[in-house]
């Protein structure tokens, strides 16, 4: 176990961003004693432990992260009738892949998202398209660290919302594996949905590094109920399809499309997306995520939310 912890190990060309300092220390795991391990060690020298996913919902401080990172590496994944039993650490293209071989839908939303794990998108409920994660869980396996054991929990028990899961609210679970239930459907329709969503995203995405979304999208009640005239004027005919607000309106409304601190922009493509022009520190991404949270409370009355999970600071 000692052996396969590495010092000092760089972070930023584990994330979608390219932004970040190193890992004080960093270990891949791929078995589920090493996980338990790893635990005991953390807790021998009373030392934070991180998850590491496919780090493409993550912005990572400069100054790196203390203790120990822990980049999950189950990569299990195989095919029974209408279920598949999918490691946490496979890539959601990866088992789109499988699917549309065996005909099995209900990933094809997820079509261009890099990098991203099943254990990540488990984590904060990974959607698009009015299609989630959540759609296809039957059960998913994880290790609780307080109880120090592993334990399996059906899809109700996740507590699954908007971006958000019992794994969200609980930095105790560490999801291990799952098991998906997707219906089979023609391969063919599969495939034509799957390229209509990548279509889709090159068109309206940018194609410099991001961590997707920076900020969740909003509740039009609540938008309302503060500032009835703003939502009159600007936001009651543009609410989306799960009936919210996009964040990239808000943001798009402040005119802060292109705005730039250092090598951070707010992408000229997609509002809601900051991202890195060629050297952005973490830093430059804080003080313009700080900016645009500022400015839409002073001028529109709106808590924006962050989306991007913050590992170091
Ligand atoms: C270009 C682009 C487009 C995107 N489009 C979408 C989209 O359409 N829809 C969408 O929902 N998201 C989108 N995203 C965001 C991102 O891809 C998803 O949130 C993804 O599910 C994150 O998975 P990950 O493995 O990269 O997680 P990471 O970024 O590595 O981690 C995210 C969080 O999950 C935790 N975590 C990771 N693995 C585990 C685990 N095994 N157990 C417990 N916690 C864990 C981490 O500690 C962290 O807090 C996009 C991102 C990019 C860069």
């Amino acid at each position: 176990m000692l052996k396969k912890i590495k010092k000092n190990h760089p972070l930023a060309d584990l994330t979608t961003f390219k932004i970040g300092g190193s890992a004080e220390y960093f270990i891949e795991i791929s078995a589920k004693d090493e996980l338990k391990e790893a635990f005991d060690w953390v807790k021998e020298k009373n030392i934070q432990i991180s998850i590491l996913g496919g780090g493409s919902n993550l912005l990572i401080s400069d100054q790196g992260v203390k203790g120990l990172v822990v980049l999950i590496k189950n990569e299990k994944l195989s095919v029974h009738g209408e279920r598949m039993t999918v490691g946490a650490g496979v890539s959601l293209s990866k088992v789109l892949s499988l699917a549309i071989n065996y005909s099995l839908s209900g990933l094809e939303w997820s079509n261009g998202i890099p990098r991203a794990t099943i254990g990540g998108s488990i984590r904060g409920n990974a959607e698009a398209f009015s299609c989630s994660m959540s759609d296809i869980i039957e059960t998913v396996e994880v290790f609780d660290i307080k109880k120090n054991k592993f334990e399996i929990l059906s899809c109700n028990m996740c507590s699954f919302g908007y971006r958000k899961s019992i794994f969200s609210e609980n930095k105790n679970l560490i999801i291990w594996e799952t098991i998906l239930r997707m219906p089979r459907k023609d391969k063919k329709q599969i495939e034509e949905i799957v390229e209509k969503n990548l279509e889709f995203r090159l068109d309206k995405y940018p194609r410099l590094p991001s961590a997707g979304s920076v900020f969740k999208n909003l509740n039009p009640e609540k938008i309302k109920k503060k500032n009835p005239l703003f939502f009159d004027r600007e936001i009651k005919d543009k609410i989306g399809r799960q009936g919210l607000v996009g964040a990239g309106l808000i943001i798009d409304l402040l005119g802060l499309k292109g705005k730039t601190i250092g090598g951070a922009k707010v992408s000229l493509e997609h509002a809601n997306h900051i991202v890195n022009t060629g050297k952005a520190t973490a830093d430059e991404v804080v003080q313009l995520i700080s900016l645009i949270k500022t400015q839409a409370r002073n001028n529109f009355k709106i808590d924006l939310r962050e989306e991007i999970q913050y590992l170091g600071f």
